[in-house]
């Protein structure tokens, strides 16, 4: 009877997920396993928002496992150090699990390999590092022709089915901890929040086929995705993609259902545009290790030399500042672990150019707040508006009065959050 651990990680889903397919295909059975890595479950690392995300995924997971005949535990530290454990005492061959992109991950998954029979399989992306055009030493440092290069002779693979039984025979019962097993409160339910983010896979399928096909909205995307206010102005699918509860795969294949029903246009082609670019920072993550942690980013010798002043840090993070857009933004971040792309990239260049502090600050408390956070896009958005990054021009500062007026001409934004 062999029996295989499945190690869940950005991957809290059923459907389309290729390592529990392969998992399934060579085990007969598989037990499912969520490592509470200590190191990153604590203040300051994960706030409460994601982390209630993420545990509401684990649950709707837990729920889903159970309803095929799975079982899906639970270990606390880190996965080297607890699946080796586990494995021995249920006595598992091998141990699957999705492979990531960034440092902490990779490293986690060399750790473990060392200790057991790892197979790693790609899943978090639309593209498989095999299917580049390029080598990772060779990839354009640059978004535009890492695009147009990956866009010709584009293939991306067929969605896969969800399991439809999962075998296990694994008995001891390992509750799923709740936030205060982290020393965090729930956090209170803002109604000014665009939306109301809810973990797991059936509430990703809901809210992406309510935006697609009920709201419509995919057919506007190109003109309202620098919207501030309200579901419908973009997908919203970012949490859910960050923590794998809908594989980018699933999302691609729906934008291509929704051209064949209701027609493509610049907006449907968009919402793909904006996912090469989750893939590009994926790639970017991949190739460049712990760099995209550092102050210098990814440009040799490069150094921002900045070292921040703790209280104009503060100020910002309160949404204090001199700049009432950045503070209505700062203060939705603060208050619902959510702000739209605009506000990002906004906040980002006031705090890196106006107010002359280090974006590895700036990253470090998106890191903390954001439902959505993924190492990749968020460290490397910032080295990006940073100037260490990928972006050819050297520096990326916004003009804020103008952003501000040109996004929230009537202020109806900076109203709602700062009354
Ligand atoms: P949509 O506009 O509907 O786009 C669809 C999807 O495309 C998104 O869900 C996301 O997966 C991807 N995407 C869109 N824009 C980007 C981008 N610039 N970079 C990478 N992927 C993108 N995105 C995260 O998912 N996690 C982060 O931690 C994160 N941190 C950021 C930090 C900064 C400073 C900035 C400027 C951007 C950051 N982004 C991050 C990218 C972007 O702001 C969010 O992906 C987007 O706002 C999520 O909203 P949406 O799902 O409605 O996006």
């Amino acid at each position: 009877m062999s029996k295989g651990i499945h190690w869940v990680r950005n991957d809290q889903r059923l459907s389309d997920n290729p390592a529990l397919s392969k998992a399934l295909s060579e085990c007969e059975e598989v037990l499912l396993v969520y490592a509470f890595d200590d190191r990153i479950w604590q203040p300051g690392r994960i706030g409460p928002y994601r982390a209630k995300f993420i545990l509401q995924s684990l649950d709707s997971l837990r729920q889903g496992v159970e309803s095929l005949g799975g079982v899906l535990t639970f270990v606390h530290g880190r996965a080297s150090g607890e699946i080796p454990q586990l494995m021995r005492s249920w006595g598992a061959e091998r141990c699957y699990g999705q492979r990531e992109d960034a440092w902490e991950e990779t490293e986690e998954e060399k750790a473990l390999g060392r200790e057991v029979d790892l197979r790693l399989t790609e899943g978090k992306g639309l593209l498989e590092e095999e299917d580049l055009p390029f080598s990772l030493a060779d990839m354009p440092g640059v978004f535009s022709p890492f695009r147009r290069k990956v866009e010709k002779n584009l293939t991306i693979r067929p969605e896969l089915p969800k399991p439809l039984n999962i075998k296990c025979s694994w008995e001891s019962e390992e509750k799923l901890p709740d936030l205060s097993h982290f020393g965090w409160e729930h956090p209170k339910p803002d109604s000014r929040a665009v939306l109301d983010f809810r973990g797991g896979e059936t509430e990703a399928e809901n809210w992406m086929r309510e935006w697609i096909w009920e709201r419509d909205c995919l057919t506007t995307y190109k003109e309202t995705r620098n919207g501030l206010l309200g579901p419908d102005y973009s997908s919203k699918l970012s949490p859910w993609l960050a923590n794998g509860c809908l594989s980018a795969v699933k999302t691609h294949w729906e934008i291509k259902r929704f051209e064949e029903e209701r027609g493509a246009n610049e907006s449907t082609y968009w919402l793909f545009f904006e996912l090469l670019w989750r893939e590009f920072f994926r790639f970017v993550a991949r190739s460049h290790g712990s760099k995209i942690f550092r102050s210098g980013g990814i440009r040799p010798g490069e150094s921002t030399g900045r070292r921040g002043d703790p209280r104009t840090l503060e100020k910002w993070k309160l949404g204090r500042t001199a700049d009432d857009f950045v503070n209505a933004n700062m203060i939705e971040l603060a208050r619902t672990g959510w702000m739209s792309n605009r506000g990002r990239q906004n906040v980002a260049s006031y705090l890196i150019h106006d107010l002359g502090q280090d974006w590895l600050a700036g990253a470090r408390h998106f890191e903390e707040l954001l439902i959505d956070y993924d190492p990749c896009s968020n460290y490397g958005n910032w080295m990006y508006l940073g100037g260490v990054g990928n972006d050819p021009r050297p520096n990326r500062a916004f003009n804020l009065a103008k952003q501000a007026e040109y996004y929230d001409p009537d202020g109806s934004f900076r109203k709602h959050w700062l009354g």
